[in-house]
């Protein structure tokens, strides 16, 4: 990202801290269907209608795609074999879908696989291996993914909103408010589309699959709820009905909205959930995390250990080190009785630069130093790799300004 992103991505609003009460109108997000964006945080009009982006093969479960097919006058086979095109060979083309006649192929692409999402700008760095492309979608709106190449695996970060309404003073993407929820086919295909990139063997590497899947990009994934869980289903449901990643190497990541977490846990997909803790005591969490003044502590605390209970699944609780603000050992210390015996795992992430904040990263020795302290508590710690940070790709730098720069 160049001097003149940052000066865009920073003057979208950025004013410092906001008040708790911004949260609240984040809270009514939650649930809100795609298509009606709630207003940035502390507005209180709404934000205007949005259409919906058109419908996608993705958004449909396989008995919706059959009914979908047979409405276009095609027998419900057909449904299986567009569904073996998009998620399988990973396509949208007609020409490829050679086993499908002529006119069929036309007709069932332009009503099922419309094109989403335009990619804008690629930024790459560590070698080709990290990849952040700026997508605009059918309205205009912008989103981030991030494809991350690793020894064992491969990791794309994808976007579940435009924006984010959670306006978090220390991440890039909360200062510039919510535009909209993006729907589930939006969020499937940008794995999709970092599929298509490693399928071609252009990332280093040789040819590849996408493993995991986190939902780290922009937005926070339980405030889009339904698209969130349809897109998961798509993920994670087995080729070819859908992308057949594994449901241990997803995870989705959260503020703490306490009833959505509640209601994952029983949605039988016990996909890996990430809780954005960054302090373990109200005070400080009601400023670096504004809807902690809805929901404390411990009752996301709470939540988090009931998912652990009801699928098995180990929670991550993610820790920004931020200098001098959450990274003193007596707060390691109340973090570790916090999460002592718990199904937990701890990351901690030494803050990323962002745009016009005040806030830096923790001095390496005080960042290893709050790593050992929750150790001693008998906690399993990583201290998370910053990746992609030259290209304002890592963790909470992810803004999509909406004027790119020409490069
Ligand atoms: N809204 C969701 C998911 C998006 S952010 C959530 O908050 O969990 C993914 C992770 O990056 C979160 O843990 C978030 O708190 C963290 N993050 C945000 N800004 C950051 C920054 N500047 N440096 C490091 N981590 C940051």
């Amino acid at each position: 990202m160049t001097s003149r992103d940052r000066a865009t991505a920073g003057g979208l609003g950025r004013s410092g801290m906001r008040s708790p009460a911004a949260a609240l109108p984040l809270v009514q997000a939650a649930g809100a269907v795609a298509g009606v964006a709630a207003g940035p945080p502390g507005l209180t009009r709404p934000a205007p209608r949005r259409a919906a982006p058109p419908r996608h093969l993705a958004d449909l479960d396989p008995a919706q795609r059959r009914v979908a097919v047979s409405e276009l006058g095609e027998p419900v086979f057909r449904a299986g074999q567009l569904s073996r095109h998009y998620f399988a060979r990973l396509t949208r083309d007609p020409v490829e879908m050679t086993d499908l006649p002529a006119r069929s192929r036309e007709r069932l692409s332009a009503a099922l696989l419309p094109g989403l999402l335009t990619a804008e700008r690629e930024l790459s760095c560590d070698s080709g291996t990290t990849r952040k492309t700026l997508w605009r979608a059918f309205d205009g709106a912008y989103l981030e993914s991030v494809l991350m190449r690793y020894p064992d695996r491969v990791t794309v970060c994808v976007s579940s909103q435009a924006g984010c309404g959670m306006a978090c003073p220390f991440c890039a993407t909360g200062q510039a408010g919510l535009t909209r929820n993006l729907s589930a086919a939006e969020i499937v295909e940008q794995v999709v589309a970092a599929g298509r990139v490693l399928a071609t063997g252009a990332v280093p590497g040789g040819a590849a699959r996408v493993s995991n899947v986190v939902f780290m990009g922009m937005g926070e994934p339980l405030a889009n709820y339904r698209g969130v869980i349809c897109a998961l289903r798509r993920i994670t449901d087995p080729v070819p009905d859908g992308l057949g990643i594994s449901r241990r190497s997803v995870t989705v990541s959260t503020v703490g909205l306490v009833p959505a977490i509640r209601r994952l846990a029983t949605e039988e997909l016990a996909v890996t959930l990430a809780v954005s803790l960054h302090a373990p005591d109200d005070e400080l969490r009601d400023e670096l995390v504004p809807v902690n003044t809805r929901w404390k502590v411990a009752e996301v605390l709470a939540s988090a250990w009931a998912y652990a209970a009801a699928t098995g699944r180990r929670v991550s609780i993610e820790y920004a080190l931020i200098r001098d603000v959450n990274d003193q050992a007596w707060r390691a210390d109340m973090l570790g009785t916090l999460l002592a015996g718990r199904l937990v795992h701890v990351n901690l992430i030494p803050l990323n630069p962002t745009p016009g904040s005040r806030w830096t990263a923790s001095e390496p020795e005080v960042a290893s130093q709050f790593a050992r302290r929750l150790e001693s508590h008998g906690l399993p710690v990583t201290v998370r790799n910053t990746r992609g940070r030259q290209i304002d790709g890592a963790c909470g730098q992810l803004a999509a300004s909406t004027h790119p720069p020409v490069r």
